[in-house]
């Protein structure tokens, strides 16, 4: 017999237990060969004092088996409990969120019949990254962080992921017309990569017209990857419109671990009744099996799920006088699928996964850019006067070479030649250059600038470096500049 693969599976809180048996028990009468070690997470561990919701002795078993089978687990309300999923997602480095979210026409209600997307979502970076601030007494902010690397790695992701699953085409979603550089980033690696997969097709949308495209006509989109926030508001989106929250599943991937799970939470309202739908729970495990290697045994239990879809078995969360034929419970619904191992759908598509390794982009080693510092953004919390009297009253510190040149607001220029109208807060950027036009600026001449901005009874909150990269200008323009 070959060897067995081993998972690590965590039962839950709410429903969780229940959709876990179910789950377990397909997967074992599908014979999938798989070597289950059981962790506890959620609301025991968080209520025993660990605010993580996780024992530390249960990282171990993950480090071993590098694959993580996790049913829906309760928060518990109140203060201090860290989110089990980010602190998962953050310290085993799963960079990529993936959700297939499919309709099910005519078999659950749904305005798109014939919508199959899956939502590629970059799970590590982008505002994502918590690096906030309160730096005035009016403005906070947030960092959006987006690296090379880091882009490289999901797109990668994405078209192995479309090619591994038999899917023709990749879309990306980026606000490049806005965010040049961070979303710019995203858009030229999606570009660079999508030109080493000549069989599939690719295409960019900016996210605002492509979500709106995504709600009205899906069926025009297959894979579609995207930046951290986008993916994490269009990922919920496109699984409300397929009409199946209560039916998918998700996969969080990384270099070493990958964890599996349904997309909804843990219902407490219906545990212990016997009620809950396993469906979103079992495609989770469907996707672990493709991950693994194990592709027949996803393609039988994924095709003998949607056979059972199809016979109108349905569970009450998606029962429907019209079309089911038997509401059942959570434990009928599985002996039903287990019934139905080795058939495949009639109406519904059945579906096919092809073998084939799951690489991890390394990211690609380009030669590190020219980098030179051409200038500085020093923002000031000021409340004294109007953007002149900052302006005149700021350029007093020029000298040893840097002079100020452009003063914003909220992304703004104010000065000089601003406009009366537009709304100042307490938060300026002062944008320092060489007094020479092309010049460089050397770290010591920021240090004395500061000293003088500093000297001349000026609140300095952060400086911001305008460096060139092999001559390319790596900073924005303010609007009006
Ligand atoms: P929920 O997804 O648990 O429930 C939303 C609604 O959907 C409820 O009416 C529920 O009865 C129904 N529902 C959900 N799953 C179902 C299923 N499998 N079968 C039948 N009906 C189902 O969301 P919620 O009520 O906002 O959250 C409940 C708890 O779950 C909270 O503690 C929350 O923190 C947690 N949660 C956990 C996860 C996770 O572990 N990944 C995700 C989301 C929410």
């Amino acid at each position: 017999m070959s060897q067995r693969i081993p998972i690590t599976v965590a039962n839950g809180d709410g429903i969780g237990p229940e959709i876990m048996a179910a789950t377990l028990r397909i997967l074992e009468a599908a014979e999938a060969p798989l070597e289950i070690e059981t962790i506890d997470i959620g609301e025991k561990v968080y209520l025993a004092g660990n605010s993580s919701g996780i024992e530390p002795s249960s990282w171990e078993s993950l480090r071993r088996t590098k694959v993580f089978l996790k049913a829906p687990i309760t928060t518990p309300q109140g203060g201090g409990y860290k989110s089990l999923n980010v602190t998962v997602r953050k310290v085993l480095g799963l960079y990529a969120n993936v959700r297939p979210c499919v309709s099910y026409h005519p078999f659950v209600e749904t305005k798109h019949p014939k919508m199959d997307v899956v939502i590629v979502r970059e799970n590590e970076e982008d505002l994502y990254a918590g690096i906030e601030h309160r730096q005035t007494n009016q403005v906070v902010q947030c960092l959006k962080l987006i690296s090379r690397p880091g882009s490289e790695k999901i797109v990668r992701y994405a078209f192995e992921y479309a090619r591994r699953n038999n899917r023709k085409k990749v879309t990306c979603f980026t606000k490049d017309n806005i965010m040049k550089l961070t979303d710019g980033l995203f858009h030229k690696v999606f570009d660079e990569i999508a030109a080493e997969y000549p069989d599939i097709q690719n295409e960019h949308w900016i996210v605002d017209i492509g979500a709106a495209k995504l709600a009205d006509t899906p069926e025009v989109f297959d894979v579609i990857v995207m930046p951290n926030l986008y993916g994490d508001v269009l990922s919920d989106v496109a699984a409300q419109i397929a009409g199946s929250v209560g039916l998918a599943g998700s996969a969080n991937i990384g270099e070493h671990l990958s964890m599996f799970e349904a997309i909804h939470g843990s219902a407490p309202r219906r545990a212990g009744q016997n009620l809950a739908n396993p469906s979103g729970l079992l495609l989770g495990a469907v996707l672990m099996l493709v991950h693994v290697g194990l592709t027949e045994h996803a393609e039988r239990v994924h095709n003998a799920w949607l056979r059972t879809i199809e016979d109108g078995i349905h569970t009450y969360d998606i029962y429907d006088e019209k079309v089911s034929k038997q509401k059942v419970g959570t434990k009928e619904f599985a002996e039903a699928v287990v019934a139905r191992l080795g058939q495949t759908p009639q109406i519904l598509k059945a579906r096919k996964y092809s073998k084939g390794e799951e690489s991890h982009a390394s990211a690609t080693s380009s030669k590190p850019a020219q980098k030179e510092l051409v200038g500085v953004d020093v923002f000031l919390d000021w409340t004294s006067g109007s953007p002149d009297d900052l302006g005149d009253a700021l350029s007093k510190v020029n000298g040893e070479g840097v002079k100020l040149t452009m003063i914003s607001n909220r992304g703004v220029k104010v000065w000089p030649a601003g406009h009366k109208e537009t709304f100042c807060s307490d938060h300026w950027r002062c944008r320092f250059l060489p007094e020479s036009e092309g010049g460089k600026v050397a770290h010591a001449q920021v240090v004395s600038l500061l000293g003088r901005i500093a000297g001349a009874g000026y609140d300095f909150i952060k400086t911001e470096g305008l460096y060139t990269f092999d001559g390319q200008r790596g900073f924005s323009l303010d609007q009006g500049e």
